[in-house]
């Protein structure tokens, strides 16, 4: 209800306003994609916005879902059961009464359809979507015409033709600006509640939501506001917390499944930390990733293709030819044959949560090493992740997975990742206790472990623990080898102003086009038959069976040409990104200039241990990785 312009542009236009929220049958049962958890957690959510809205200061009018003429509980679906078959619902599902918000079920643009021939006008946020949630928007305005007003107060640029023009300075003042707030003392708007038989409980009942994860955060506003306060008060101890997955955990903000769902908006969080949190790396570290939320959010709003389509058309399709049931199984069970990956996916599943670089590894090693289609993985993601944000998860997922056309591509070691992350193996223990009793040294490569230690501590590898499903340091070259016949094609596609608008640089069209006039190969290569044809990079047996490029094997990030120097930078433009990284994670390496000036590595912190496999290759080091 704060910082949510909808809401405050309604009470600011109108005598009464009716807050609504429909429950859409489409994200249940086996059309919807969410596990049970996350599911629970937007009911929470609707429980906790229905007793805010019940406890303000408005004049309140109520009135029966009948006796108003809107049969809100049943739409094109068939109707409530009329009483709580359960018994007593959680206490975070806990309605007020009288309500404060309407809640209604079915096909959410029937219904508003309903209330607009009943003469309300209809003020919604406008969100970054894709999918069903795209088709859903554009069926709501089409149904509702002129009467449906999407408004767009959440800092993204929208309908301008380079939203990434001058993106920066507006992310800024936009953070800077006063928040929204729903003027309720300044107008005599009526607060209407329409008494449906829908309740967040009755929902939950009837899909027999049964979530079995663990540690996951409660939906309330209230949840919201202590976790950003407590988070305030560690924020110091952040940088030095975000890496390793143990203590990430508790480290990091937690703040995700509240920004996603809505119950706190980006804008609160950054000005909260700004104004009460101690002035410190760890709070320089947060707002940027706040920024970054913008970014990726961003990216889908700039194309909504991301959930579906590879971004750079070279890449359409990549992997999918490799497509391995038993590898797919093995990544989702947590049961690969190496620890790290296979705590992580655990972990994943059990919880719906894990930390960024774990989140980058996992995605990493899935696309480069097992070798499978991306949007296989990204979907489990979706599914298992409570804070899952389709504008960050799938965006991530084809950064990750190297889709883009960027220059550089970093993969990761997960080995590696044992010694740096988890050297006294204390969260593959917690993840994987058939691996408990092996000695920590061994935990980068169980399968290493002498057979006499293996009888030892009770671990056989291979029986009671997978040997690794695939060698490690063969799929890798696979992929380099492959990577670096395609990368030349893929840079030349960003001149294609199509594809550097869905690849949403926040260098905009001149950060694509610099990548494509240094790393590109040119049209006449191409006709030449100097490159190989598009067709034949999409993968194959002939591309793995390249020998493996020049660099050392335990090279993590690559790119052999000389990507040091500056691109062209014309004068007044924000710097063109070199395509490599220096920032912790994410934005990518070309999405650099969204956080300029927010943050710089510094020597001192936990998380600047870098890739320490990854070979210098004269670029910026990813010093900042996390
Ligand atoms: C493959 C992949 C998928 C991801 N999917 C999601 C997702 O669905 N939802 C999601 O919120 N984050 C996602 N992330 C980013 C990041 O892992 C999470 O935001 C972070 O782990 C959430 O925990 P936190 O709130 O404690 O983070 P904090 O470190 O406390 O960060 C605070 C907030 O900043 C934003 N943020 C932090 N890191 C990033 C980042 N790299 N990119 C964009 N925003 C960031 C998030 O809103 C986060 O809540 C993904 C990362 C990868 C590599």
């Amino acid at each position: 209800m704060e910082d949510q312009e909808a809401v405050s542009r309604a009470i600011a236009d109108s005598d009464a306003i009716c807050p609504l929220f429909v429950f859409d049958p489409s994200f249940y049962a086996d059309s919807g994609l969410a596990c049970d958890a996350r599911i629970q957690f937007l009911e929470e959510a609707v429980a906790s916005l229905d007793r805010l809205y019940a406890a303000t200061p408005a004049p309140a009018t109520h009135v029966s879902a009948t006796s108003g003429g809107h049969e809100l509980e049943a739409t094109t679906e068939s109707a409530m059961p009329a009483s709580d078959p359960g018994g007593t619902p959680p206490d975070t599902l806990q309605c007020a009464d009288p309500p404060g918000l309407t809640i209604g079920y079915g096909d959410p643009v029937d219904l508003l359809a309903r209330f607009v021939d009943q003469g309300w006008n209809v003020v919604t946020m406008a969100t970054p979507t894709s999918r069903y949630g795209q088709r859903r928007d554009e069926r709501a305005r089409e149904a509702c015409g002129d009467a449906m007003t999407f408004v767009s107060g959440d800092g993204l640029v929208r309908d301008a033709e380079w939203p990434r023009s001058d993106w920066q300075p507006q992310i800024t003042d936009w953070l800077a600006a006063s928040q929204h707030a729903p003027g309720w003392d300044d107008h005599d708007t009526v607060r209407v509640a329409i008494q449906t038989s829908v309740t967040p409980a009755l929902v939950d009942r009837r899909f027999d939501i049964m979530p079995t994860k663990t540690k996951v955060p409660v939906g309330t506003h209230r949840a919201a506001t202590t976790t950003l306060r407590e988070f305030a008060d560690r924020i110091r101890s952040y940088p030095g917390n975000i890496s390793a997955p143990q203590d990430a955990r508790d480290g990091t903000s937690g703040l995700s499944p509240y920004l996603n769902f809505g119950l706190l908006s980006v804008r609160q969080a950054h000005q909260y930390v700004d104004e009460n949190a101690p002035s410190c790396r760890g709070a320089e570290m947060f707002e940027s990733r706040l920024v970054w939320n913008l970014h990726y959010n961003q990216k889908l709003v700039d194309w909504p293709g991301w959930t579906e389509k590879a971004v750079n058309p070279v890449f359409e399709g990549q992997n999918e030819d490799r497509h391995d049931d038993s590898l797919i199984t093995a990544w989702k069970q947590g049961r690969t044959g190496f620890p790290m990956v296979d705590a992580s996916m655990r972990c994943l599943r059990k919880t719906g949560w894990l930390n960024f670089r774990m989140r980058a590894m996992c995605a990493s090693f899935f696309t480069h090493i097992l070798h499978q289609p991306w949007w296989i993985g990204a979907d489990w993601y979706h599914h298992h992740l409570i804070d899952s944000d389709v504008g960050i998860n799938y965006t991530q997922w084809q950064s990750q997975a190297g889709l883009i056309g960027k220059p550089s591509q970093r993969v990761y070691n997960p080995r590696k990742q044992v010694r740096d992350q988890d050297p006294d193996g204390e969260w593959i223990a917690e993840w994987i206790p058939e691996l408990a009793a092996l000695p920590s040294e061994f935990l980068d490569r169980p399968e290493k472990a002498p057979l006499a230690v293996q009888d030892e501590c009770g671990v056989q590898i291979g029986e009671t623990y997978p040997r690794p499903v695939v060698d490690f340091e063969a799929r890798r070259e696979q992929f380099w080898s492959r990577y670096e016949r395609q990368r030349p094609v893929a840079a030349r596609e960003l001149r294609r102003q199509k594809i550097a608008k869905r690849a949403s640089f926040s260098g905009g069209y001149n950060a694509a086009r610099a990548i494509a006039a240094k790393h590109g190969d040119s049209e006449d290569d191409a006709t030449k038959g100097t490159q190989v044809a598009l067709d034949e990079l999409s993968g194959g047996e002939a591309a793995n069976a390249d020998p493996p490029p020049s660099e050392s094997s335990t090279t993590d990030t690559r790119d052999p040409r000389d990507t040091s120097a500056d691109l062209d930078r014309s004068p007044g433009q924000t710097p063109i990104p070199s395509g490599t990284g220096e920032t912790a994670g994410e934005p990518s390496p070309d999405d650099r200039t969204a956080v300029e000036g927010q943050q710089q590595p510094d020597s001192g912190d936990d998380d600047t241990s870098a890739e320490a496999d990854a070979e210098p290759t004269g670029q910026t080091r990813f010093g900042d990785f996390e």
